[in-house]
């Protein structure tokens, strides 16, 4: 074609083959669709999650080396990668959920999640029960005919209880109820949710899995086929799906996950020991303590602790506030999961719809402070931590 217009050659670039050798990092499929010789590949595709690229709302070699790479770490058959960690937990629910089903939650989960359930129970008749993330035998009181799935956190936000997940999964799978499980704040590197019986894990890939904070993404990993193809199939459906940029990003930040979670656990152990030590804190909520309520369960159920702990000031709410406004290399900011460590007041941002009543339920004080731990070197956080609660 050697004739062609500039007109034209602008428009049909050329994509060179690559004769004999390919790339180290996996490439960037930066394409919106995909080209076909033949069109029955390219009808048996627009079907299903494991047919030829097709259109990027389906499906992309980019997104799918993600969705592979979680579902790997996760022990799973399949993902569903999203363009958000609402965007998975929207597409599970929504997919899986129905007008008259009910629902059984832990009682501490991420906000966005309990809004999204205030949602369903008020515009789709959907009902719920909250229990206690670490007792089988509420959860087993609380199923009835109508009850479909179970909703647990593997650590839940801000005071990082641990969840049950042998107990509380095998009473849903004796019961023939799903469980999904968010497992943002353990990652695959400190917990496998499906390995005790969960059948749905989420992320909000956000976090640790990109672990930069220069990127918003989920994910959904299935035990089974079934309800992959289904989840699938309501999420391109929604829209929901995720960028190829994006995912690209996630995927540069998982070949650095184990690394980063050693040092952010180590760092939050440190840090929760000194400052449990400090005649100015009243209390500090981290699982590896041993004063802390989930503390046997998570010895048993999780390598490290993970990088997330709270704590309360003598001095209250004035005192939280203080800190956060002390601090100078900490960042006050909300998210987690990035190489920066953040501090935030959990009952003026992330909890602040949650009245009196709701916040003692989730274990938050007016004054509780928020840290996620970065992969900074511990002596200078504690530097700073130190001269901010003088
Ligand atoms: C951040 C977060 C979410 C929501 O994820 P987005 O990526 O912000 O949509 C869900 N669950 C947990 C535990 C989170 O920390």
């Amino acid at each position: 074609m050697t004739d062609l217009r500039p007109e034209t050659r602008t428009v049909h670039l050329p994509q060179p083959p690559l004769n004999g050798s390919r790339p180290i990092a996996t490439p960037l499929y930066q394409t919106s669709g995909f080209v076909f010789d033949d069109p029955a590949v390219f009808a048996d595709g627009m079907k299903r999650p494991d047919g030829a690229f097709v259109y990027g709302r389906l499906s992309n070699p980019t997104v799918r080396a993600l969705e592979e790479a979680v579902a790997g770490l996760e022990g799973g058959v399949a993902a569903v990668a999203t363009a958000s960690g609402m965007g998975a937990i929207n597409s599970v629910l929504l997919a899986l959920l129905r007008p008259g089903d009910h629902l059984i939650s832990q009682n501490a989960i991420y906000g966005g999640t309990a809004s999204v359930i205030g949602d369903l129970v008020e515009r789709f008749g959907i009902e719920v029960t909250y229990v206690p993330e670490d007792d089988p035998q509420a959860l087993r009181e609380a199923i009835r005919p109508s009850t479909k799935l179970v909703y647990l956190e593997t650590i839940a936000n801000p005071v990082t209880q641990v969840a049950d997940l042998p107990g509380m999964c095998g009473v849903a799978r004796e019961a023939g109820l799903i469980s999904v499980v968010d497992n943002t704040f353990a990652s695959p590197i400190l917990c496998r949710p499906l390995e005790h019986g969960a059948d749905v894990v989420v992320h909000s890939t956000t976090k640790y899995l990109s672990g930069h904070a220069d990127v918003l993404g989920g994910i959904a990993v299935f035990a089974d086929d079934e309800l992959y193809r289904k989840v699938w199939k309501f999420s391109t459906n929604l829209g929901a799906t995720a960028d190829p940029f994006a995912s690209w990003l996630t995927l540069r930040g998982i070949q650095t996950l184990p690394l980063r979670m050693e040092r952010h656990c180590a760092n939050a152990h440190e840090l929760a020991l000194r400052l449990d030590a400090h005649p100015a804190v009243s209390v500090v909520h981290w699982p590896g303590l041993p004063s802390h309520r989930s503390y046997a369960l998570a010895g048993k159920l999780l390598p490290g602790f993970g990088g997330v702990f709270s704590f309360d000031l003598v001095g209250g709410r004035e005192a939280g506030e203080k800190f956060m406004s002390s601090v100078r290399l900490a960042l006050l900011a909300p998210s987690l999961g990035g190489v920066e460590t953040l501090v935030m007041q959990p009952s003026t941002t992330s909890h602040k719809s949650l009245n009196a009543e709701e916040l003692a339920r989730h274990g938050i004080e007016e004054g509780t402070v928020r840290v996620a731990v970065g992969i900074e070197h511990v002596e200078d956080l504690w530097a700073d931590f130190a001269q901010a609660l003088s």
